[in-house]
């Protein structure tokens, strides 16, 4: 084993820290999303999780322009999708794995102030005792300049960006060993941030069968689907869609996890090989 590789997992407490997103990582948001817009909108035919293209909302069939669909999910969190939603199978017990090998672990999410009391009472009930930071980046929230870090009841540390933050920011500021999020959009950030980092792409989701090389980009690739829907661009989008599904492009630093035993056997398979640098830790040899 190479020097440097050896002490690299000894960095911070235990073995290291590991950077773990919420939505649809720990809880089943968009499963839970489908069954309460179906229940408020109402949409024919009813919504379902393969309509769930896109991880961005409005690229899909159900939603609106950007600001409606913010409203709309605002209205979710207010009709309690926080409370309906489920833990991911497996997921406490992943959990509880890591912790025991040695990792200590912390949540990086896209939620903001206005979902945090939900968020951390959702822990609380489902994961309590096992995180040690939760970093909410508030991505698709205004940004709010008085909350402040403080100790929070479900991990020993709660921090509220003041600007915005990206994950891999987030990751390498927490000097994390790695990232586990279901975003192909985050992965890809992260994979090609500043300061990359190593990302496991969790879940067989819709949403992230596509990883979108950004030297490969059509209009058909972002358009939202109100206005693909208005130009008559639908067929356009999805033969696209498949195309680019068939390529299954994946950068460098990002290795894909079907569920939370496959995280487990990942990290199994990465110490056995001698826990060899990963993309951050690279970057600083
Ligand atoms: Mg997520």
């Amino acid at each position: 084993m190479p020097e440097s590789s050896k002490e690299m997992p000894s960095k911070g407490k235990g073995k290291g820290k590991i950077a773990v997103d919420m939505d649809d990582v720990l809880c089943q948001t968009n499963g839970t999303i489908v069954e309460m817009h179906n229940e408020i909108w109402k949409t024919e035919p009813p919504l379902e999780l393969a309509d769930f293209k896109n991880y961005l909302y409005w690229q899909n069939r159900g939603w609106s322009s950007p600001t409606e669909t913010v409203k709309m999910v605002a209205r979710l969190f207010d009709e309690g999708l926080c409370h309906r939603a489920q833990p991911i199978p497996g997921v406490k017990e992943g959990l509880l794995r890591l912790k025991q090998m040695g990792y200590s672990l912390i949540i990086v999410t896209a939620r903001g102030e206005r979902e945090r009391k939900w968020t951390e009472d959702w822990i609380a009930t489902h994961l309590p005792d096992i995180f040690d930071e939760i970093h909410f980046t508030g991505a698709f929230a205004h940004v709010y300049t008085t909350a402040q870090e403080k100790e929070g009841h479900v991990a020993k540390k709660a921090v509220m960006s003041h600007h915005k933050r990206s994950k891999a920011d987030v990751v390498h500021e927490t000097e994390a060993l790695f990232l586990i999020d279901d975003s192909a959009e985050n992965a890809l950030d992260a994979s090609r941030s500043k300061t990359p980092c190593q990302v496991l792409l969790f879940g067989d989701w819709p949403w992230n069968r596509i990883i979108r090389d950004p030297d490969d980009r059509l209009p058909e690739d972002v358009i939202l689907y109100v206005d693909a829907k208005d130009k008559g661009l639908l067929d356009r989008v999805e033969s696209r869609r498949q195309e680019l599904i068939e390529r299954n492009w994946i950068p460098h630093g990002v290795e894909r996890v079907s569920n939370w035993e496959q995280v487990i056997e990942w990290v199994e398979d990465w110490e056995k090989d001698g826990c060899p640098p990963l993309p951050r830790q690279r970057a600083s040899l």
